[in-house]
């Protein structure tokens, strides 16, 4: 799960994490107190979405009076912004961060992450922060460098020495890195983080390190302990689909295709996607409803499914090991019975009550394409689709 970077920066505050005063609002009238309240006479209006290469796409704007915090506030909110991280749809801005703006000397660049080749927790530096960091990993990675922490011995000192002289930091800033380095390893660790990305980090006019950007991610698996940051979540920055499908314990992931996959089991999901490219088709999403679905999970992940304008096409295959291919059925059929089936349907099943699946599918009288194995279910629902265009 994501946060806004609002959100991050009051977190990182807590940790004593060096960031500049802010306030969020949702409307213009919220957006001039707050730069009434924070005091001139610079100030940054800031889009708050979940996605980076705001600065690009215009929802970041340095200002210099509270005229123009009105109207840049009267810009972004309720703009789509396109950013190379949003795609071509982009994201509506709901709301924004007004902050005091910040002199800028050096713009340098700090995260932290799980690397999973070591198995341990990296912070990843480089000089060359600011809006273009894609390009320096593509063009020149050697200026971007990784420093491990050794959970056996957590984060010592020596880490933040060694980030400090990747950053060509001096006197002061150097005492102040090791400081924040050791700050962001306790909040990422402490809430179960999986990344925390602080783009630009940068050396102000004083000389002093201050984050003024921050990207935070979190292990989903970690939430239920972290009531705090549960409270954090923005439901209209997720996908509806999938954020739908969370509600009934579904994993499903919305994709760009064309046939919409009811699976069970996610290496069978896996084989069915990789099944239906083979045949020249793409997928439309991957779900795995698990093992023991009820009926009306079933119903709710066909309704998903087909609310999906991209689905030309559903591929329902599955293999009945602890789940029962009649309950399956059962739930197909209660799901087409009230949403209605706008698109060709292809159900191969295996297993488990079998024939009692196949009866109820049979004798619902809808139009279903029966497949005898995976391999005959693909290529017959890439064909009803190419048919049906
Ligand atoms: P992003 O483009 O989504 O990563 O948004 P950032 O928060 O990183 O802002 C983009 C850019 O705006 C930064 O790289 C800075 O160059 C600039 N910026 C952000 N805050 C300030 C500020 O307080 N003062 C100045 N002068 N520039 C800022
Ligand atoms: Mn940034």
């Amino acid at each position: 799960m994501n946060i806004h970077e609002y959100q991050a920066k009051q977190v990182l505050k807590s940790f004593g994490v060096s960031v500049a005063n802010g306030l969020p609002a949702f409307s213009v009238d919220e957006a001039v107190k707050a730069a009434q309240e924070l005091g001139g006479p610079v100030w940054v209006v800031k889009s708050q979405i979940h996605a980076g290469g705001r600065g690009k796409g215009g929802g970041v704007k340095v200002v210099k009076s509270i005229d123009e915090v009105r109207s840049e506030a009267e810009r972004m909110l309720g703009m789509t912004l396109v950013t190379h991280q949003t795609g071509p749809a982009g994201k509506v801005v709901n709301r924004i961060y007004v902050e005091e703006g910040s002199s800028i000397e050096r713009e340098l660049y700090l995260s932290v992450l799980v690397d999973r080749e070591t198995s341990n927790v990296a912070f990843v530096a480089s000089t060359e922060g600011g809006m273009n960091i894609e390009e320096v990993a593509e063009e020149t990675p050697e200026k971007i460098i990784t420093v491990h922490v050794d959970p056996t011995v957590g984060c010592m000192p020596y880490v933040g020495r060694k980030i400090a002289a990747a950053l060509q930091l001096e006197g002061n800033q150097v005492k102040q890195c090791v400081k924040m380095v050791g700050q962001l390893y306790t909040a990422f660790t402490e809430k179960d983080m999986a990344l925390l990305e602080i783009n630009p980090l940068v050396v102000n006019g004083d000389g002093d390190l201050i984050c003024l950007d921050a990207k935070m991610g979190f292990d989903g698996n970690a939430l239920f302990r972290h009531k705090d940051i549960m409270e954090l979540r923005d439901e209209t920055e997720e996908d509806a689909k999938e954020l739908e499908a969370s509600k009934y314990d579904l994993s499903y992931i919305t994709l760009d295709g064309e046939i919409g996959c009811m699976v069970n089991g996610a290496g069978l999901a896996m084989g069915t996607m990789d099944i239906i490219k083979l045949y020249g088709s793409e997928p439309a999403n991957f779900l795995d409803v698990g093992g023991g679905a009820t009926a009306e999970k079933v119903t709710a992940a066909f309704k998903i499914i087909t609310s999906d304008a991209n689905v030309k096409g559903i591929l329902v295959n599955i293999f009945g090991g602890i789940m029962r291919c009649d309950v399956i059925a059962e739930g197909v059929i209660t799901a087409v019975k009230e949403v209605g089936l706008k698109v060709p349907l292809v159900v191969r099943l295996e297993g488990t009550n079998v024939e009692q699946g196949q009866k109820i599918i049979d004798e619902s009288g809808l139009n279903v394409i029966s497949a005898s194995n995976l391999d005959d279910a693909a290529k017959k629902i890439v064909q009803a689709v190419k048919e049906a265009a």
